[in-house]
């Protein structure tokens, strides 16, 4: 924290791509609690937005929001342009084009490594079964699994099983990837495997939300950081900006408990 922002500039930087991904002025309410307040947010095309906050600020349910597996109640969700389906088989394409990636990683525990990256390339994408099972394989060499192919998820390790859980939502060729804290169940050792997995998709242009306590990968890997409290967005700024120079209280306040 001792370096200070060249520019001073509290603007997040202009990205490269164009929208993929616009919330606007979505709310949301669990019963009383008012858990999305007035949320604008638009990602483009190869950026990756990493969102911090308290628990409880809303972020689980933001990203559970833009793959719909919450409903919002007011305002509007687009993906690449097109409004977010309600029901039926275009909201099962929609979310095969989102692709999420859990805390808890929510693999198919009665299936194989191999059977858990072929599945919804099969049955969403109608990919055939022997093009599946190669994009599978490419995909688990890719994460660093490829020999754990036919093994089930729970002879590997966390750190594994996350990067199987990538290798599934990557299957689908989603236009961007939501990742819900994805190391935060994991043992301290395995946290960077995973890191790294997410590091290489970002260099390659991977569209990414990440929601992640991890403040050194916001750091290297994220374009722009969102700040969330009590389910708005507080602050947004490249990450130079936002750690060295926070503007709102919330972001001095919890940035002085972690880091
Ligand atoms: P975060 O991910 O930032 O910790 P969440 O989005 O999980 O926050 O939760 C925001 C708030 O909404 C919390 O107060 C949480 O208890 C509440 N909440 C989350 N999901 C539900 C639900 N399904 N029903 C009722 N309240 C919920
Ligand atoms: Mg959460």
């Amino acid at each position: 924290m001792s370096e200070v922002s060249g520019t001073g500039s509290t603007e997040a930087p202009a990205p490269a791509g164009d929208q993929l991904v616009v919330l606007d002025n979505v709310n949301k309410h669990f019963g009383a609690l008012h858990v999305l307040q007035d949320i604008d947010l638009t990602i483009h095309r190869g950026e990756v937005v990493v969102v911090i906050g308290p628990s409880g600020s809303g972020k689980s349910t933001l990203c559970r929001t833009i793959n719909r597996l919450e409903t919002i109640d007011s305002g509007a969700i687009s993906i690449d342009g097109k409004p977010l389906p309600q029901e039926g088989r275009e909201l099962a394409r929609l979310r095969a084009d989102v692709g999420m990636v859990f805390q808890s990683f929510n693999l198919f525990a009665h299936k194989t490594v191999l059977e858990n990256v072929v599945l919804g390339q099969t049955k969403v994408r109608r990919t055939d079964k022997a093009a599946a099972e190669k994009k599978a394989r490419a995909l688990l060499d890719r994460v660093g699994v490829g020999t754990q192919a036919d093994k089930y998820p729970a002879q590997l390790s966390g750190g594994q099983q996350q990067r199987v859980a990538i290798a599934r939502a990557l299957a689908m060729d989603p236009k961007v990837m939501l990742f819900d804290e994805p190391t935060s169940a994991l043992d301290p050792e395995m946290i960077n495997e995973v890191l790294e997995v997410m590091q290489q998709l970002a260099r390659d242009g991977m569209t990414m939300v990440v929601v992640t306590h991890e403040m050194g990968f916001a750091r290297s890997a994220a374009n722009r950081v969102v700040f969330m409290a009590d389910g708005r967005i507080v602050e947004e700024a490249e990450p130079n900006q936002f750690f060295n120079n926070p503007r709102s209280d919330r972001a001095k306040d919890f940035l002085s408990k972690i880091l």
